[in-house]
């Protein structure tokens, strides 16, 4: 299954992500994740996506596409993946689109998860991440509304609308049903 998971900031993408992927077989694929990778391993890729990542804005498309390309590259693709944080905007969504129909393929359900501004806020500092200061945080709210929230009307009827709010084992639940899969 090719999956894409949005939402906002502390909407627990990253933590769901992980566990659908692993019951579903398929890698977890998170552009901000492979950021970190490079940023610990001292890569001149890292060097450059810090300064974006520590002030909460977008790394340039062309690196974080050369990036992802590089990664769908990969072999264990081929039975599908969850991309978690890639597409963040309309740009990146059409470089993905025709990356994707090159392999004759096409993302087949997008998993939007949000919950309200006072939860994001609440999980978000309890996080304390390198780039969770308060200005990163707002900036990277604001940067959420602008450019990836319009994803979710372009990719319209594919797109599944999952209530972040709850325990983690029951929003799980809310997406296994949400794209039909069978309950556990
Ligand atoms: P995340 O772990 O998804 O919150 O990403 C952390 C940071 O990595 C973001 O604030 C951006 O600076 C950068 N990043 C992750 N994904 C992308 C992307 N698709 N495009 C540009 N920058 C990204």
């Amino acid at each position: 299954m090719r999956l894409l998971i949005i939402g906002p900031q502390g909407a627990g993408k990253g933590t769901q992500a992980e566990r659908l992927a692993a019951e579903l077989g398929i890698p977890h694929i998170s552009t901000g994740d492979l950021f970190r990778d490079n940023i610990g391993r001292g890569t001149d890729l890292g060097t450059l996506a810090q300064q974006y990542m520590n002030a909460g804005n977008l790394v340039p498309d062309e690196v974080t596409q050369s990036m992802l390309a590089d990664r769908l590259a990969q072999p264990d693709t081929e039975p599908g993946f969850l991309l978690d944080g890639f597409p963040r905007n309309l740009p990146q969504a059409t470089w993905l689109a025709g990356l994707l129909q090159e392999r004759g393929t096409a993302l087949e359900k997008v998993i939007l998860l949000t919950a309200p501004d006072e939860v994001l806020i609440e999980r978000m500092t309890a996080r304390g991440r390198q780039d969770d200061t308060v200005e990163a945080i707002q900036r990277r709210l604001d940067l959420y509304h602008a450019e990836t929230e319009p994803l979710v009307e372009h990719y319209g009827e594919i797109v599944v609308p999952i209530d972040g709010v709850g325990g983690v084992d029951e929003v799980t639940d809310r997406i296994v049903s949400g794209l039909g899969l069978a309950t556990r």
